[in-house]
């Protein structure tokens, strides 16, 4: 796998897209951004992400459909999905990691640990920048 790993993010919240796709990519991560399920098959159609970051509440298809659909296509079964989800929807976690995603991330996202957590995904994954003190080496624990 590539050190630098591309990640999908799908995200209809412009901040919450910027703030993602901004520190991951202050790690020298690459990133491409669709803002619904429509917009994401159509970038898969071309790109194949290390990891995709999946906002569960959409207009349109909803995180968790998109992920059951993704799950069932030969291409994508194997890459690791993750879930945002909103700390205030309870069982959220619950369902995503039923629909097929590999773990979830609260929003807010924690910038501090954003990194740290996807490289639990993503075993040859770097860091390229950013201070080491700030992620939480036991997330890095196999
Ligand atoms: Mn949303």
């Amino acid at each position: 796998m590539n050190t630098n790993p591309l990640i999908l993010i799908v995200e209809d919240n412009p901040s919450n897209m910027k703030l993602t796709a901004d520190v991951l990519e202050y790690e020298g991560w690459k990133t491409v951004r669709a803002a619904s399920a429509a917009e994401a098959t159509g970038l898969l159609a071309q790109k194949h992400p290390d990891l995709i970051l999946m906002d569960l509440n959409m207009p349109g298809e909803d995180g968790l459909t998109f992920t059951r659909r993704l799950r069932e296509d030969p291409e994508f079964d194997e890459i690791p999905i993750i879930a945002l989800t909103a700390l205030a929807m309870v069982g959220d976690s619950r369902k995503a990691l039923d629909a097929g995603c590999d773990g979830y991330i609260t929003k807010p996202i924690d910038t501090r640990t954003l990194v740290a957590r996807i490289s639990d995904f993503l075993p040859n994954a770097e860091y390229q920048k950013g201070d080491s003190s700030t992620h939480n080496s036991a997330w890095r624990q196999p």
